[in-house]
This record gives C-alpha cells, structure tokens and sequence, in this order.
C-alpha cells in the first residue's frame, strides 16, 4: 500500500498511464495489458503483459540507482503499479546499439545480430506525427529539444545504463542486442533516466538458442509475448545481485 493517492490521467501511452498524485513531484503510473508494434499500427490486449513489465522495469531501475545511475523510479507500489518522479521528458529517444538488428540493419542491409567492437548511439525525434525521425545531435540542439550539455550527459548516461544492462543480462543468458532509454528534467533541473526499461524496449537474445525474448516476438509474430517476458522476469529475479 501506498500514502499516495491517484488522481488526473495526465497522458495515455501505448503501454503506459501516467496520473497526477496528492504530491506534485510524484507520478503514478499504470502499467497497461497492452502491446503496440509499428508506431501503434499492430495492437493487442495481453493479460499479465503489464504487470511483468512493471515487475521487470523496477528492478532495473532499482538496480541502476544503487550502480549510481540516478532515475526516475521511486517504488512499485503494487502489480501493475508504481511510482516516480515528476520530469519533463526530453522528446528524444536514446537508442544504444550492441549489435546490428532492426532499423540500423535494415538501412545499412548488414548481417543480422552483427557485433559492433563499440556500442553504436543514435538519437531518434519523439513525434507521432514524424514517425520518429533520426535526429542528429546539431538538429536537436537547433530546434531546442535539448541543448549541448545534455546532448553529451544523455549519451554519457546511456553508455553506462549500456554497461550495466550488459552485466545483468548476460548473468542471464543473453546478448543484449540494443535498447531504447528515455531522459526528463527533474524539479532540480538536473537530468535524469525516465520512462521505462523492459522487453518493450530492449532487444534480448538468448546466447543459446539465438532466440527473441523481447517485443519481437510480436512484431514477428514469431508467438506468445507474455511467457517470453516471463522468462525474463524469472532470469532477472534469479540474478543474485539484482
Ligand atoms: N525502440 C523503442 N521504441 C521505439 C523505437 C525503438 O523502444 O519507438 C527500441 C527497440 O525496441 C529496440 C531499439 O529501440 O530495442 C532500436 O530500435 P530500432 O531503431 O531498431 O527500431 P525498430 O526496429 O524498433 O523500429
């Protein structure tokens, strides 16, 4: 149980619903049974989807705090539940690579799942409307979206989100191919990890079999989502330090 209270939907995201609270730093957020593929074009209600990608995103986030990577994460409150700080999401999305798959392998038509020696950055525009263009660091600064010195700490923090993910996942048997962060501003002004950290937005591989165990199960239609996100959840609450 919690002391805070829900109150406004603030926004309703394809998997995610934020409301205000009694407090005006803290947001509730409800994990939704929903999947969405291609910019919301492919959408499916799965029971159990929400409440193990929540279980999955707070343990990450809480395992990120305690390596130093300050987040958004307050508590889980309950199943599909949990709380966290109130920022002004910058519209970006921050995308670390490990190896080649989705759209990087479809622009460059490279070898599916090749190893990069370094991790690959790139920065696409948050807009429906666009459909997520690519955007490059002097774009995003000119249309004000972030400026310089964020540019830098988002890339920096997202190296290190990198680093750690990398740690856990393949405490788990798995490659993690790449990932997709989210960064807000605090009521500090400081920047800090938001959004969410799940099999929505992660590419997992298993490092036997080479099979997904992530959202492109769905978007493959290679079979049922929820059992693969348990799998994860399992994996993630059998790593020792996690
Ligand atoms: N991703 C995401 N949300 C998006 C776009 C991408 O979470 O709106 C994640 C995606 O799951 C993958 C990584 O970002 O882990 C890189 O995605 P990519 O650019 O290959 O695009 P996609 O194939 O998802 O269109």
């Amino acid at each position: 149980m919690t002391e805070y209270q829900k109150k406004d939907l603030l926004y309703k995201g394809k998997a995610k619903e934020m409301f205000t609270t009694n407090d005006p730093d803290v947001i509730w957020v409800h994990y939704m049974d929903q999947v969405t593929a291609f910019n919301g074009k492919k959408k499916v209600q799965m029971s159990g989807k929400g409440q193990t990608n929540c279980k999955i995103s707070s343990l990450i986030f809480q395992d990120l705090a305690n390596h130093g990577i300050t987040n958004h994460f307050i508590k889980q409150i309950d199943s599909n539940n949990m709380l966290v700080k109130r920022v002004k999401i910058i519209e970006l999305e921050t995308v670390v690579r490990n190896f080649a798959s989705g759209s990087f392998e479809k622009k460059f038509a490279c070898e599916h799942l090749m190893k990069f020696e370094k991790p690959v950055q790139e920065f696409w525009f948050k807009s429906d409307e666009l459909n997520d263009p690519f955007i490059n660091d002097s774009q995003a600064i000119a249309l004000k979206v972030a400026n310089e010195d964020q540019m830098n700490q988002m890339r920096a923090i997202a190296l290190k989100v990198n680093d750690r993910l990398k740690e856990i996942f393949s405490e788990m048997n798995i490659d993690l191919v790449d990932f997709k962060v989210e960064f807000g501003i605090d009521s500090d002004n400081q920047l800090i990890l938001a959004d969410e950290i799940s099999p929505d937005s992660c590419r997992l591989v298993d490092k036997t079999t080479r099979k997904s165990l992530d959202k492109d199960v769905f978007r493959k239609g290679l079979g049922e989502l929820v059992p693969v996100y348990e799998e994860i959840l399992k994996r993630l609450e059998n790593v020792e330090e996690v």
